[in-house]
């Protein structure tokens, strides 16, 4: 992968899209050839990638062939092979050109019943097959009112990380994901982010220690859009997106993966 800007610390921006369970075939190809084909001009400076529902990872890897955008998945189960209906191997999503793979997304976390102590097993099974993991922690609406952040993503943080071999600590990346803004057109301010963000990376040094917690990339997600993204990546501890709703239109999310880029002269 490569690397665009560089964030506070040394650390990569990066944007990743999460086109959820949208797009057919033919817009997915179209989307991804229209992302690989507007990132082609930053090529070598940024790390952008795209995370498409798994029927059509084989047709966006095709599409972005040869282009500086990654692929990624939105999910993964948590053994490598054997008899699970339905259920999809970190070892396959490799096979078909992943790098990364998103797990404990809110969705998932609220709508699906995952628990934290579900998503630490995908996380080490995921990591052992050599993907980067976008592992997300948020709060609820309910949680950030009762000023429990902190205590919800520590609450995350050590149970979706519990057994995690400490050499596969560079693996992961982090995105914050407050539960109130994904979706909702409302985001947390560039200051709630960098709080949040802070705190995650703290409560990384203190696991991980301070040279693994400072090169940790922390994305910031909860809809992100091209008038809001300047400001929230302008954070330190911000060092990219995760991109939901405005992944889905080729022109908001070069505009997005532009806003991370602001010394960039394409
Ligand atoms: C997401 O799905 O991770 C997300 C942040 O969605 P949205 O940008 O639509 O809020």
């Amino acid at each position: 992968m490569s690397t665009i800007h560089s964030a506070a610390g040394g650390r990569k921006k990066l944007v990743a899209g999460n086109w959820k369970m949208f797009t057919t075939p033919q817009s997915a190809a179209e989307l991804a050839r229209a992302v690989a084909h507007g990132v082609a001009g930053t090529a070598g400076r940024g790390g952008v990638l795209v995370c498409p529902p798994f029927p059509f990872l084989g047709l966006v890897a095709a599409a972005l062939e040869r282009s500086p955008v990654a692929l990624g998945a939105q999910n993964c189960f948590h053994e490598l092979e054997g008899a699970f209906t339905g259920e999809v191997s970190p070892r396959m999503l490799r096979d078909m050109g992943c790098d990364y793979v998103i797990l404990g997304h809110s969705e998932r976390r609220h709508k699906l019943g995952e628990t934290d102590e579900l998503i630490s097993r995908k996380v080490r099974c995921a990591v052992e097959v050599g993907l980067r993991v976008i592992l997300c922690f948020g709060e609820t609406l309910p949680e950030r009112e009762a000023n429990k952040t902190e205590q919800v993503l520590d609450r995350q943080f050590s149970g979706s990380l519990a057994g995690l071999p400490p050499d596969k600590v560079p693996q992961l990346v982090f995105a914050y994901e407050p539960v109130w803004a994904i979706g909702t057109g409302r985001h947390a301010t560039p200051e709630q982010a960098e709080q949040a963000h802070a705190f995650l990376r703290r409560r990384a040094a203190a696991a991980f220690g301070d040279v693994a917690a400072r090169a940790l990339t922390i994305l910031y997600g909860g809809s992100v859009n091209p008038g809001n993204a300047a400001s929230l990546f302008a954070e330190p501890e911000v060092d990219g997106g995760l991109i939901g709703g405005a992944s889905l239109k080729a022109n908001d999310f070069l505009d997005i993966v532009k806003a991370a880029l602001p010394t960039s002269t394409p």
